[in-house]
């Protein structure tokens, strides 16, 4: 699904540069779970935006979906609908004066797939998807949990059924037992609908659940990487240890 080598990107100039990515490798195969792991300021969401077209890059290669995706080319219609992106925040991605049933249906109407009453439809069937009474449908943000909002984001992300989700912390604002319940509904999801997803987190249990692979990012570079019980059991590198170390 990705494939990137070498990825390098600095933002500003002069005194103010700041490298904030460095010869990054990863891959990522169908259905499966890239995890990134690592300290703040350590470049995993700037890689994230980067594979999603998002960010330019200033060296490596990269391609996504089998296709080239050259360092200064934006994100088009295709990437934008194949692949999507889940933030940490749902407050801060969804609108928050519009309804669940419009949050979702959004991206439907963006991209002009489908007609009104197919659109309705789709809103339904992506509430059930993600597990949401269909009753939900009239409120907003504001009224909703943040388990439901962040359920709402993923049906948003679903609506224009993607192949990869890129979702970065997604889980982090959110009681244990409710992530547990967001896993749980990721890992169902991937399942029924094949999905492919680069996981961002710095919390090295909720990775550890997740990932098939892990990235261990430092200071912008992958300080170490592999299948995530191998990274996990027979960590190679100091920092992974004390960050496994500093689980509880
Ligand atoms: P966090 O866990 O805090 O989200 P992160 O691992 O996602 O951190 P990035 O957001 O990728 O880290 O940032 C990597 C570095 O790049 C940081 O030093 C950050 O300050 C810098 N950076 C990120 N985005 C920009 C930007 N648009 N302009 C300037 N510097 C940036
Ligand atoms: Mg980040």
């Amino acid at each position: 699904v990705v494939r990137a080598k070498g990825l390098s990107k600095a933002f500003g100039t002069g005194p103010h540069r700041v490298q904030a990515v460095t010869d990054v490798d990863f891959e990522l195969a169908p259905g499966r779970t890239l995890g990134i792991v690592g300290e703040s300021g350590s470049g995993k969401s700037t890689t994230a935006r980067i594979l999603l077209g998002l960010e330019t890059y200033d060296q490596g290669e990269l391609e996504v979906f089998g296709k080239p995706l050259g360092h200064n080319r934006r994100q088009g219609r295709e990437l934008a609908t194949r692949a999507r992106f889940v933030h940490q925040d749902p407050t801060g991605s969804l609108d928050p004066k519009y309804t669940v049933a419009a949050s979702i249906g959004e991206p439907l109407r963006g991209f002009r797939i489908g007609t009104r009453a197919e659109r309705a439809e789709r809103v339904n069937e992506l509430l059930d998807l993600v597990a949401l009474p269909r009753d939900l449908a009239g409120r907003r943000p504001a009224e909703l949990s943040g388990g439901q909002r962040q359920r709402v984001s993923i049906a948003r992300a679903l609506a224009v059924d993607p192949e990869l989700i890129v979702l970065d912390e997604p889980v982090s604002a959110l009681d244990v037992s409710v992530q547990a319940q967001i896993l749980d509904l990721l890992a169902d999801l991937q399942e029924r609908l094949g999905l492919s997803y680069v996981f961002i987190s710095h919390d090295l249990a909720v990775i550890r659940q997740i990932s098939d692979d892990v990235l261990v990012m430092a200071e912008g570079r992958v300080i170490e990487s592999g299948p995530a019980g191998e990274v996990f059991d027979t960590p190679r590198e100091r920092l992974t240890r004390t960050l496994i170390e500093a689980v509880p």
